[in-house]
């Protein structure tokens, strides 16, 4: 069974004063039925790993380089992360894709240097609201999948966040039947890549303005086994209410 993951990604937010919030979510989850993941700024990393010493928070990047180490000034590698103590990193998120140019196969190459630093990567997907209105969605999730996931994946270091572009930080969500039909097809995609077995073990979450008010319906619908939050994992209350929802979800897997 996929044990279901809470992950929080707090984008270019959050000076010291903000790892408060860390510290409250895991005074109120010392012992979480589901996994919990926050993803702060760079800067915030190693104090995070810091006060999540001993407890279940694992804490992870935001992006990182394909290379290990070099010339390239501002980035971050996969290695350093490790080194901060981070087990996790985002990839591929919209906004990197529409800020930074980063295409599929910039994706996929950042996506190796992870796996290799023994990163567990949590690759993102999702499609315009253009290419929805086109009935696109399926064909761009699927052109997704394929070009930023590498090969040599397992339930361990893969998570898959399924994330419309549309539904980033707007408040607006697609409807359940949506939601289901997407993460049914990444499901199927995987099993069909690497096998039943790996395919069914890779855990989909659902990211875009969840919030506690629609967190439990949408933890409900088949293969959706957590969320990738922005907004809403800034403040621990908010957060917190989004893992009880998804300790409570019927979904299974
Ligand atoms: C995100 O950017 O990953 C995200 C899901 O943001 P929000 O929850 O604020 O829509």
């Amino acid at each position: 069974m996929r044990r279901k993951l809470a992950a929080g990604n707090w984008k270019m937010n959050g000076l010291t004063a903000q790892l408060a919030e860390a510290e409250a979510l895991v005074q109120a989850h010392p012992a979480p039925g589901v996994d919990m993941l926050l993803c702060p700024p760079a800067t915030l990393l190693a104090p995070m790993v810091e006060r999540a010493k001993g407890t279940p928070l694992a804490v992870g990047g935001q992006d990182c380089h394909k290379a290990g180490s070099g010339a390239h000034t501002g980035d971050i590698s996969a290695p350093m992360l490790a080194d901060s103590g981070a087990s996790h990193v985002i990839l591929g998120h919209s906004e990197r894709r529409a800020d930074h140019g980063e295409r599929n196969e910039d994706v996929r190459a950042k996506a190796n240097a992870a796996l290799s630093a023994g990163l567990t990567c949590v690759i993102c997907c999702g499609e315009s609201e253009a290419e929805r209105d086109a009935s696109n969605t399926l064909d761009i999730i699927g052109g997704q999948l394929s070009g930023s996931v590498p090969d040599g994946v397992t339930g361990h270091n893969l998570v898959v966040a399924y994330e419309p572009i549309w539904a980033i930080g707007t408040g607006r969500t697609p409807t359940l039947n949506q939601i289901g039909e997407v993460h049914d097809f990444i499901r199927a995609r995987l099993e069909r890549r690497f096998g039943e077995g790996i395919g069914r073990s890779v855990r989909l979450l659902y990211g875009g303005s969840v919030k506690p008010d629609n967190a439990e319906e949408i933890f409900n619908v088949s293969n959706v086994d957590g969320a990738l939050v922005g907004g809403a994992s800034l403040k621990a209350s908010d957060f917190s209410a989004i893992i009880t929802a998804l300790e409570g979800a019927r979904n299974q897997g």
